[in-house]
């Protein structure tokens, strides 16, 4: 088999070197294209729906609290096995109490499993991607530090966090009968087929 790396050139391409030419011209012509490049950080990237980002606990607005209820799906669906909870019964109450709530935030994948099973949303990866740091405790979150991330983000949506539903939060293609309440959301009109990032098909069954 004859391998040829570049067509051969002919005599007037050779005297001409029309190889400089082409590459002169396209040089030309990316002078005058639009700028593709971001002019990052004063530029900041567009957030599209389904962003995963920084890890953090929903604050109740009633409790002030979270709303986790210790039912560790999170922990059992996560492929990192990076989610670590404490928690002990309140036999008066009949419920869980979360003792300690630690993710381990260099171990994620960005997934989204945690959040998307979480049967009251208390779990959701934020639009908030800025938060390289120098040490490994800085992504270390544990409970306060999940919560602050959370009022972090709110104070980023403004008004906006309030009614914020989260694409993962409305899990793809299970009829609403199966959601738990909390999950039964409203499915904003821009999460068409089309727009949907996490699932086509979550306007099936409504
Ligand atoms: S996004 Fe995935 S890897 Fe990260 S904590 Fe959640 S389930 Fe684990
Ligand atoms: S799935 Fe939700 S409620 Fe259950 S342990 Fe995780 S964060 Fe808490």
């Amino acid at each position: 088999m004859q391998i040829q790396y570049k067509p051969k050139r002919n005599l007037l391409q050779t005297i001409l070197h029309s190889e400089i030419m082409q590459g002169m011209a396209f040089t030309l012509k990316q002078l005058f294209a639009k700028p593709i490049t971001r002019q990052y950080p004063q530029e900041k990237p567009e957030i599209k729906l389904g962003f995963r980002g920084q890890h953090a606990l929903v604050r109740d607005q009633e409790t002030g609290t979270s709303k986790c209820v210790a039912c560790m799906r999170c922990v059992t669906v996560c492929p990192s096995r990076c989610i670590h909870i404490r928690f002990h019964e309140d036999e008066e109450r009949g419920c869980r109490v979360v003792d300690s709530y630690d993710i381990e935030a260099l171990r994620c994948v960005y997934c989204g499993f945690c959040e998307e099973v979480c049967p009251v949303n208390a779990l959701v990866l934020t639009e908030i991607f800025e938060y390289a740091a120098y040490n490994r405790e800085s992504i270390f979150f544990d409970q306060e530090r999940l919560l602050a991330n959370w009022d972090a983000f709110a104070d980023m949506k403004g008004s906006a966090i309030n009614g914020y539903i989260n694409p993962f939060w409305r899990p793809r293609g299970i009829p609403e009968r199966e959601l738990t309440a909390a999950k039964r959301l409203d499915v904003p009109d821009e999460w068409t087929i089309e727009g949907q990032v996490v699932g086509n098909l979550v306007k099936r069954d409504q």
